[in-house]
């Protein structure tokens, strides 16, 4: 009986494209990894030697899917779902005011939610909490990383309503997978201050909610004029052989799109770096030089043993990238 139930798993992975987890697990860490470099020597004292866990933790926005039923709003937002955009407010109370706190967590609250988790970095800075700057910090770069995605501001966040299931994970995570390492150019600069960090954040939304379309259109056009024996490919992936788009199609989806991935995710990598600064200058500067040099507790420890467990075990807890 063991053996059927897995042979029917096997199955299942076989037939159905890679789940997709927000510019993959694989982009993620790469946002928060390049983000450090764009820092001035003062946080780099901090940052640079704590580069592997700002990796580790990219994700770990994405695990705790699995865990709180809030989470999953905190990725998205559905900017179809509202017009003109103007009139949305960038104040988190307003917006309740006007929507209701129910109707704004059924479409996403995540320009908001960046907001929020800006304030508490901020704090964390200023009680030189090295621990919260840490994991607030890993946070914040997935939070950032999600708005720049153009499926991430749609309500037809996985091609569902256009019978294109599975772009959500193909532009976000095998195309940066594919093509990320050897074509990419991850020379950006240096982070730069934020006067209006929810300006900044309604701005980037707005975009990616316009190149939403260009996702959706291009790979339709390429759909309908690629051979479909070639469109999909096995590969291994873990010991399993899973059913991925193909190499020849990626390319040309990737080359169709004139370097959009390309850009919003060095467009990612920016802001993240940013934002981190903003929150440091914000909290008035302080040396990061004197802070402790254990900073987690075994209650930490614990949360992300638990994190891990139900991701590895769970379903999602809300919208999923694959539904
Ligand atoms: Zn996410």
């Amino acid at each position: 009986m063991r053996r059927l139930i897995c042979g029917a798993m096997a199955l299942l992975m076989l037939s159905s494209p890679l789940p997709a987890m927000a510019w993959g697990f694989y982009g993620h860490r790469l946002i928060n990894r390049m983000a450090v470099f764009l820092l001035p020597p003062e946080m780099m004292i901090l940052y640079k030697p704590q580069q592997g866990f700002l990796m580790e933790h990219a994700v770990d926005p994405d695990k705790r899917r699995y865990i709180v039923k809030e989470e999953g709003p905190r990725h998205y937002m559905d900017m179809d779902h509202y017009q003109p955009w103007d009139s949305i407010p960038a104040s988190w109370s307003k917006a309740i005011e006007k929507y209701g706190e129910d109707s704004l967590y059924k479409h996403g609250i995540a320009p908001w939610w960046i907001q929020i988790m800006m304030g508490r970095l901020t704090r964390a800075f200023e009680k030189k909490d090295k621990a919260a700057i840490l994991k607030l910090s890993a946070d914040l770069g997935h939070y950032i990383a999600d708005i720049h995605v153009p499926l991430h501001a749609s309500s037809n966040h996985n091609g569902q309503h256009t019978g294109q299931n599975g772009i959500h994970g193909f532009w976000e995570s095998r195309i940066p997978e594919l093509f990320a390492e050897e074509e990419f150019d991850f020379f950006i600069g240096k982070a730069n201050y934020l006067p209006s960090v929810s300006a900044m954040a309604w701005r980037v939304i707005r975009e990616s909610a316009k190149a939403a379309d260009t996702v959706l259109s291009e790979e339709k056009r390429l759909n309908g004029m690629f051979a479909q024996d070639g469109k999909y490919a096995f590969e291994e992936r873990n010991g399993l052989l899973v059913r991925q788009y193909s190499s020849a199609y990626s390319k040309i989806y990737h080359r169709q799109l004139r370097g959009m991935v390309e850009r919003r995710m060095r467009a990612s990598i920016q802001m993240v770096a940013n934002c981190w600064y903003t929150a440091w200058v914000n909290a008035g500067q302080p040396d990061l030089r004197s802070l402790a040099p254990l900073p987690f507790t075994p209650a930490d420890e614990r949360e992300w043993e638990n994190m891990n467990q139900q991701w590895k075990e769970g379903a999602v807890k809300g919208r999923s990238c694959t539904n």
